[in-house]
């Protein structure tokens, strides 16, 4: 059983697309065991983000993450970490394979509707950044 963490970003709370991003993860096996809507401030978005900090896309990233609603989940699985980024597609929706969710759902590089952890380590920073112990179940 692995962890992961997944983001809806703010251009896919505003498309509707919250419910057709858990059905891809639910229906891939994956269990939904913390989820909630937020509203990131930049610092927040700025502290999430913080291994891209050097980057030249890191304050334009940062205000798109915090001009809308995200919902935030926690999900559990085997493989659950690969399973989502399968399930997500190339970070640039033009590169991303048909049937994966930002190829179906997005066309922005910046603006790709989902995140997803990219590794354990990657997974144990960002999960509790939004969770506590209580609220994971
Ligand atoms: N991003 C961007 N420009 C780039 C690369 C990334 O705006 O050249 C944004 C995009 O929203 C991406 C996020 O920064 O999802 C984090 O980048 P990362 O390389 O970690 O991609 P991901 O893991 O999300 O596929
Ligand atoms: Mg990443």
């Amino acid at each position: 059983m692995q962890r992961t963490l997944s983001i809806v970003k703010p251009d896919g709370t505003a498309k509707n697309v919250i419910g057709d991003v858990i059905k891809r993860f639910e229906s891939a096996g994956l269990k939904i065991i913390a989820l909630k809507r937020i509203k990131l401030s930049k610092e927040e978005a700025k502290g999430f983000y913080i291994v891209h900090k050097a980057r030249p896309f890191y304050d334009s990233l940062t205000d798109f993450m915090s001009e809308g609603p995200v919902v935030v989940m926690a999900i559990e699985g085997d493989d659950a970490i690969a399973k989502v980024r399968d399930l997500m597609g190339a970070t640039n929706p033009k590169d991303a394979k048909p049937g994966t969710i930002r190829a179906d759902l997005a066309t922005d590089l910046e603006r790709n509707t989902v995140h997803g952890s990219d590794s354990p380590e990657s997974a144990a920073f960002e999960i509790p950044y939004f969770f506590s112990a209580l609220e994971i179940i």
